[in-house]
């Protein structure tokens, strides 16, 4: 077992990391799996990932929902042995870093954030400026406009399946992306633009290696933009951040918002 201190970078990074943050105005944030792991949600990918043990869904997935919509919202509407990960996912919480990141939205410095979990935690612990751009599990969309709505505040009739969208009259699916389908347009033209103006960049708890999402934190190392990354593991891209915080997020976080509020303190 490892001391609490060993999960923590040296201080000294720590404090570099604030200063580059308590200077932003405009950073954006690319989050990924390893921020719900440390809320108890399992992973996919990696070892005691799900996919690792269960096998990948369907790389056509969504092509077997366009040929029989109807089919699968039947299937969602019937009950399946246990799913481990909408049970982890219904009983998980923000945890620390979630916060940190809130109130670093609240202190203007991150600008937006772009997320690849669809667990809705970022959402749950008050994050305003946020793109999923893996859908939110909580949340249904329409496949011809985009629109998209909290799934509790729909109704869907059982018997009218699949359901249809009142704006325009196209399918409705789980907001979240299958696999073989593109992610809305309107949400990678978001993060892109966010990216654009961003003055740092910040990737949490993501190996930053499955496109299109990974393209973000490139699009700013091309423009200039400094890179910082906080993760527990190395990743393809920590050769090329700025600094690379190694350790859980929900620890690094808190301890930067601290010396962040140092720094303030000493300006006043
Ligand atoms: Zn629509």
């Amino acid at each position: 077992m490892e001391t609490k201190q060993s999960e923590l970078p040296n201080l000294s990074e720590l404090k570099k990391v604030a200063e580059l943050l308590s200077r932003s105005q405009n950073t954006v944030v690319l989050a990924g799996a390893g921020m719900s792991k440390e809320s108890g949600i399992p992973t996919f990918r990696g070892e005691g990932g799900l996919w690792t043990i269960n096998g990948e869904p369907p790389l056509n997935q969504y092509e077997i929902f366009l040929d029989n919509p109807k089919q699968w919202w039947t299937e969602k509407f019937t009950p399946t042995n246990t799913d481990s990960f909408a049970t982890a996912l219904d009983q998980s919480k923000p945890n620390q870093g979630h916060y940190a990141l809130v109130q670093l939205e609240q202190l203007g410095i991150i600008s937006h954030l772009i997320t690849q979990n669809v667990d809705d935690l970022h959402r749950q612990a008050g994050q305003i400026s946020i793109t999923e751009i893996h859908g939110n599990r909580y949340w249904i969309r329409c496949i011809t406009c985009n629109s998209r709505w909290p799934k509790k505040s729909i109704t869907i009739q059982q018997d009218l399946l699949p359901p249809i969208c009142e704006l325009c009259n196209g399918i409705l699916k789980s907001d979240t992306v299958m696999f073989g389908e593109p992610i809305p347009p309107n949400l990678l033209e978001t993060c892109h633009s966010a990216t654009q103006k961003a003055d740092l960049f910040l990737t949490i708890g993501t190996s930053a290696i499955v496109y299109p999402a990974a393209q973000f934190p490139i699009m700013a190392l091309e423009k200039g933009i400094p890179l910082i990354e906080i993760n527990p593991e190395t990743t393809p891209l920590s050769e090329f951040a700025l600094i690379s915080l190694k350790g859980p997020s929900g620890k690094i976080l808190p301890e930067i918002i601290k010396l962040i509020s140092e720094i303030h303190t000493r300006k006043v």
